[in-house]
């Protein structure tokens, strides 16, 4: 089974991703991850992203189909992979469709987290990992615990009030019209992601399981 877990930015994608790799034994694909992963690296790609990722704008989706294709071509992973982050438009979702066939793959199904935009930019802009435990906090509603406040909390640097309200806005434009697109091809299940952590993984595990 493929999936790809969809919402908006802070709707827990990367927290719910992670317990699916517990549950599920599924591997997970954040094309956000990757690209960090690259910021780290004094690499010519990263040059030419880090100002697009710090603005809040999306990368160009060549850089994104050469992370996504590395993994997909991936045998050991092959029918185990939560895409988090991608696609981010319909362009992108057909070229998903299109690496997977090559692949020998498919997309089963599309969990939809929904929330309401009034918490996404408290959750996003309160959100901290402990670079020890690497579990993600957040600083209104779960402050991490004191023995990861003595490691020095990482906050991503487009974790920002500014930042968000682009982020959120080029989700509306560009990432959002992909639910019609998942929805008319019947791969859209939804999430209440305004519940507790807990509750929404085990809402997660019951659909997937039905
Ligand atoms: P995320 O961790 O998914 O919130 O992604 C962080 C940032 O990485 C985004 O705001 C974009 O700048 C970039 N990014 C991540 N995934 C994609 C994608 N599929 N297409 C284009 N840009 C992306």
């Amino acid at each position: 089974m493929n999936i790809i877990i969809f919402g908006p930015p802070g709707a827990g994608k990367g927290t719910q991703s992670n317990f699916l790799k517990e549950d599920l034994k599924m591997t997970q694909i954040s094309t956000g991850d990757l690209l960090r992963n690259e910021l780290k690296k004094e690499s010519e790609l990263s040059k030419q992203i880090r100002n697009i990722i710090e603005s809040g704008k999306l990368v160009s989706d060549k850089i994104i189909y050469d992370l996504i294709e590395d993994k997909i071509s991936n045998k050991n992973i092959e029918n185990m992979m939560i895409f988090d982050g991608f696609p981010r438009n319909i362009e992108q979702a057909k070229n998903l469709e299109i690496m997977l066939k090559k692949h020998n793959q498919h997309l089963s199904k599309v969990l939809n987290l929904k929330v309401d935009y009034s918490v996404l930019i408290k959750r996003i802009s309160g959100r901290v990992s402990c670079p020890v435990c690497k579990n993600t906090f957040n600083e209104y509603f779960d402050p991490p615990p004191q023995k990861c406040r003595e490691n020095k909390l990482i906050k991503r640097s487009d974790d920002n009030e500014g930042t968000v309200k682009k982020r959120l806005e080029i989700y509306d434009k560009e990432t959002l019209p992909l639910l019609e697109y998942y929805k008319n091809q019947n791969k859209v299940l939804n999430i209440d992601a305004m519940k507790q952590i807990d509750e929404v993984r085990k809402e997660i595990r019951g659909v997937l399981k039905g």
